[in-house]
């Protein structure tokens, strides 16, 4: 941008806005588009009503520089920066940056939202510089219109605003951000700092919330007087607001299928509010107002979970019916549709849970079944090994119809051939039903080439596993190569390349279940962990080696990784329990269910695994 244009737009900027707010120009000037919006048609803020103080704190009037919205969905959250942005490219046109998670998310966003909303606004319209094509709105990296331009930015790219300075910063979706751009720091950080020069700035940040500790919009958030919509309760009048805590349901406890309407319990007067008392309530002519819970913080903050989201769009309902299912997935070991819940409906970064857990917990779950025997429900066996310099740790583990796991063996061997003797012995259960291990996973990071030498010569059970921190997804298959005549062949094996963030996230999650289940004695029900009855303390140490702790890397962001309590803290039995865990899901024990249908009664014999594996379906 050449400088007589910056000299402008920043008088410009300083000159007396007209009195029109960001709510009166949506209302007089917005039309919804039906290309991006369920309710197409002229914008009324009377249908969104906790949208007006956020958006007129976004106004020229309001001297508030910083203002962040922390939401959940279907709230009208996204056409808040839509009547924001529009407002001022129309009434106090002004250098403004639009900043998204990537470029591919910018287009997106440019095209679906952002084209189709000024498009049905002639008289913004015709003040945009055409592109180079007649269908399109100015150019795919920026908007020029008189007295201003809008840059459209991404976050994990700064430089092509670096260098230029803007009135009004949008920063959308920030959750979505790196942490760090390029090694200069934080992309919030950098955007914000193109604003210094006016002291007539807006600066607008909003997203939905992602894992305590780490979300970007929870620390701006927590930068701001932290507001809450209030609202009075139809039978006390008392001020309100709806927290997840005060909704009132039944369910089926088996089915976690909603068994009756959804309420909201008034914490004032206890009487039950339906949800079509929520129009009323919402209004602010009936006195519903934003109260801040951290008055005078210079910056503006507001948090809307998605209960308040206006008749016709998400029901408390279909928000709690959810619910159930994410609380059912993650009772069974997976938490990531709770997590998404919490985020997406509740407006909340989602915390996860990381304190050690006494090493006598560990032992509760032992039951009454020897070493070496096979517990009954079985489906298949499996093991993992950790290899040391000279020595290997194993588990030996029965993986159960209804996703239980029970631990028949563990210990400590010094040679391969007594590992070999291990996994191909045959293991009985009571009734004498024999049963070989299936899979057995081998760590290879360590002796990599004895680790596949040895899985070659069993490649029809033992497999080369890797572990990885830093990866997307639970896991991934490479092919095995060797050089030879420097050229690459491959041998026929796999490697198996797991993520162990998450297979430590699932084991620890069941555990924590099961010891819930052994202090009330219920053992025995689906998708527990047990021990055989000899397990010792040693099991329970590795077992409780591990803490997910907080990591502050060198920007002064918060993650929670997996680390050793102590440094010396033996966890070979812990990693073989994460191994199994992912063996477990390589198998898909959870969703294997015993058949039902009567046979004639089988002779005894060595249960053939694959074929076992194979009738289920
Ligand atoms: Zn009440």
């Amino acid at each position: 941008m050449s400088a007589l244009v910056y000299t402008r737009a920043f008088l410009q900027g300083l000159e007396p806005d007209p009195l029109i707010t960001v709510s009166e120009w949506a209302d007089r000037f917005r039309y919804l588009p039906k290309e991006s919006s369920a309710e197409p048609g002229k914008w009324r803020t009377q249908r969104f009503p906790f949208l007006r103080e956020i958006m007129d704190a976004l106004s020229p009037q309001d001297p508030t520089t910083e203002i962040k919205l922390i939401k959940g969905t279907q709230i009208g959250g996204t056409e808040i920066a839509n009547n924001f942005l529009m407002c001022y490219m129309d009434i106090y046109p002004s250098p403004m940056l639009l900043m998204l998670p990537t470029e591919t998310l910018m287009k997106k966003h440019r095209t679906m939202k952002l084209i189709p909303s000024i498009k049905s606004v002639p008289r913004l319209l015709a003040k945009i510089k055409p592109g180079k094509t007649k269908s399109d709105v100015g150019e795919t990296t920026m908007m020029e219109f008189p007295g201003g331009s809008l840059m459209f930015g991404y976050s994990n790219s700064t430089a092509n605003f670096r260098s230029l300075s803007f009135r009004v910063v949008c920063l959308d979706d920030v959750d979505g951000y790196p942490d760090d751009v390029n090694g200069e720091g934080s992309p919030i950080v950098l955007a914000k700092n193109r604003a210094d020069n006016f002291p007539n700035r807006k600066i607008y940040i909003n997203s939905t919330p992602t894992i305590k500790g780490i979300s970007h919009i929870e620390r701006e958030y927590e930068d701001s007087d932290q507001r809450e919509y209030y609202m009075p309760c139809p039978f006390c009048k008392e001020l309100i607001k709806f927290e997840k805590e005060n909704f009132v349901y039944e369910y089926d406890e088996k089915s976690y299928e909603l068994t009756s309407d959804v309420r909201y319990k008034c914490p004032e007067c206890g009487e039950l509010i339906e949800e079509y008392h929520k129009t009323w309530m919402m209004d602010e002519k009936n006195g519903a107002k934003w109260i801040p819970q951290n008055p005078g913080h210079p910056y503006k903050g507001y948090r809307l979970p998605s209960y308040y989201s206006p008749i016709g769009f998400l029901s408390w309902e279909k928000i709690f019916r959810e619910y159930l299912k994410a609380l059912k997935a993650k009772n069974e070991g997976d938490d990531r549709k709770l997590k998404a819940w919490v985020n997406t409906r509740d407006a909340s970064p989602y915390e996860e849970h990381h304190e050690a857990r006494p090493e006598s917990d560990i032992l509760l779950l032992k039951r009454d079944i020897a070493p070496g025997i096979v517990p009954p429900n079985t489906a298949f066996l499996v093991m993992s090994v950790d290899v040391q310099l000279d020595h290997f740790w194993y588990e030996l583990r029965a993986l159960q119809y209804g996703n239980s796991k029970h631990v028949v063996r563990y210990g400590r061997v010094e040679s391969w051939v007594e590992l070999e003797d291990i996994f191909s012995a045959y293991y009985e259960d009571k009734d004498g039903n024999k049963y070989m291990v299936k899979k057995c996973a081998i760590d290879s990071g360590y002796r990599t080439d004895e680790v596949y030498e040895f899985c070659a010569m069993h490649s029809n059970v033992c497999i080369p596993i890797k572990g990885a921190e830093k990866m997307i997804g639970p896991w991934r298959v490479s092919d095995v190569t060797k050089k030879k005549d420097g050229i690459s062949i491959a041998t026929g094996l796999k490697l198996y390349t797991i993520n162990t963030e998450y297979f430590k996230d699932m084991l620890h999650a069941n555990i924590d279940r099961s010891i819930e289940a052994a202090k009330e004695a219920e053992l025995d029900q689906n998708n527990v962990l047990t021990l055989h009855n000899e397990a010792t303390e040693e099991f329970a140490k590795h077992y409780t080696s591990e803490v997910k702790a907080e990591e502050v890397n060198k920007n002064g962001v918060v993650k929670y990784v997996w680390k050793k309590r102590y440094s010396r803290a033996p966890n070979h039995l812990w990693d073989c329990g994460v191994y199994n865990t992912f063996l477990g899901e390589l198998l898909g024990i959870r969703f294997l269910r015993k058949s039902v249908k009567k046979r004639a009664p089988k002779p005894k014999h060595v249960m053939n695994s694959v074929a076992n594996y194979m009738d289920e379906f």
